[in-house]
């Protein structure tokens, strides 16, 4: 590729870029999985190319074992690296649920030669079933970090509070799908826009009861609450409280949230159906603020890959969710963009620096001698996302023909080039 200058199988220059919003140009020289050098670029043709840390997805459905009609392990990861990503987190509602040491493991060596790193979440219950809490104390000394039943609430309280008690003993974190079962009830599309599509609506409070209760259930324990998917104005209201008194709070947003409405979901149709669903134009900007301001600590996919099949159908029957992983940078990059200026250091904050800190791992800043996990970032005139090129084996993208300027070049995982 131009400006990518492979020399050797263990060499690779990366000309003319810029790191990060730094403002001189360089030429990255990477060897044996390393950066070697960083040099001023030999190059003087001006270029619109910036290098960041590459991206960790802390919440991504990779579907296998038993999904994999919708995604696998190869293809999910390979799309992935597609998006910039080197680390991703996979949801443990997969077919078994991932709720066993036994099973972290033997996904963990289905993910072997995975086009990025996987990193297994484990359940929080027991088959998801909110009944009974699984192993935490096997789990955490089998490497497990992060504990969900994503794709299902724990709503029974006293679960959760057993669960942060142990977390605040053991370390990791839970991330909570946040979805009172008594209150959405049926509900398929943001409640203030159901009736236009004579649905059953998605109330905002079923959100935000669990988010004030669990925020209270951390504080008081000390376990770490990563809340999953922000959708609402008041939860963003709820987090912002809960750092102002220093909970151990952390939060993300998905880039279908940070860009499109429920007024989108009612002109396009279950296409847009998602859990949880679209909101208001005052929701979307809420999330933009918390995401620029840190009160949202990262950008979360919630890659969630179906067959055309399940979501051709009336918003009542049709499956929730939306791929996501493949067009995530391009659709924030345009969120933290402000005055034509897109703040590269954020977006590296948001999918790279701190979502590795929540999940546990360790992240080397883009320097001589540190690991060469990378991607780059070329911005350019307006095109229109398409989803023909992607690698996922599904194709819901909610952002076919969306315009955007920037997009994923190159991704390096340790040296390694896994999307070019
Ligand atoms: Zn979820």
């Amino acid at each position: 590729m131009d400006g990518v200058k492979v020399i050797d199988d263990h060499t690779v220059i990366i000309e003319n870029v810029r790191i990060i919003d730094g403002t001189e140009r360089v030429d990255v020289t990477v060897h044996e999985g390393r950066i070697a050098r960083i040099e001023p670029a030999l190059s003087s043709a001006e270029s619109e190319r910036v290098v960041l840390p590459g991206f960790v997805d802390l919440h991504t459905h990779l579907r296998e074992p038993g999904g994999e009609v919708s995604e696998t392990i190869a293809t999910g990861t390979r799309a992935a690296a597609a998006g910039g990503y080197v680390d991703v987190f996979a949801m443990a509602n997969t077919t078994p649920v991932t709720d066993t040491l036994e099973r972290v493991l033997a996904m963990r060596e289905l993910a072997r030669d995975a086009h990025a790193r996987v990193h297994v979440v484990a359940a929080a219950t027991i088959g998801q079933a909110d009944q009974t809490l699984v192993d935490i104390s096997a789990l955490r000394n089998g490497g497990v970090t992060l504990f969900s039943d994503d794709g299902h609430c724990v709503n029974d309280e006293g679960l959760v509070h057993e669960l942060l008690q142990r977390l605040a003993q053991s370390g990791g974190v839970f991330a909570q799908h946040a979805q009172s079962q008594r209150i959405v009830q049926k509900g398929v599309i943001n409640a203030r826009v159901a009736d236009l599509v004579g649905c059953h609506g998605w109330p905002e409070a079923g959100e935000e009861a669990i988010v004030a209760r669990d925020i209270a259930i951390a504080r008081a324990t000390g376990g770490h609450l990563h809340v999953c998917h922000v959708s609402t104005k008041r939860s963003v209201d709820l987090i912002r409280w809960a750092k102002s008194v220093h909970a151990p709070v952390t939060a993300e947003v998905t880039p279908h949230h940070l860009a499109l409405s429920d007024e989108d979901a009612v002109k396009r149709g279950p296409a847009l159906k998602v859990n949880p669903p679209l909101r208001s134009l005052g929701d979307v900007s809420a999330l933009r603020e918390a995401l620029a301001d840190g009160t949202i600590d990262v950008v979360a996919t919630d890659h969630a890959p179906h067959p055309e099949a399940t979501k051709s159908k009336s918003w009542r029957d049709a499956a929730f969710g939306m791929t996501a992983i493949e067009t995530a940078l391009p659709v924030v990059a345009e969120v933290l963009t402000t005055a034509g200026r897109t703040s590269w250091s954020r977006v590296a904050e948001v999918m790279s620096v701190a979502p590795a800190r929540i999940g546990g791992l360790r992240r080397e800043s883009i320097t001589v001698g540190s690991s060469a996990d990378l991607c780059v970032i070329e911005s350019g005139p307006e095109y229109q996302l398409s989803v023909d090129d992607h690698h996922s084996r599904s194709r819901n993208s909610p952002f076919a023909g969306y315009s955007v300027r920037h997009r994923v070049i190159l991704t390096m995982l340790e040296g390694r080039i896994t999307h070019s």
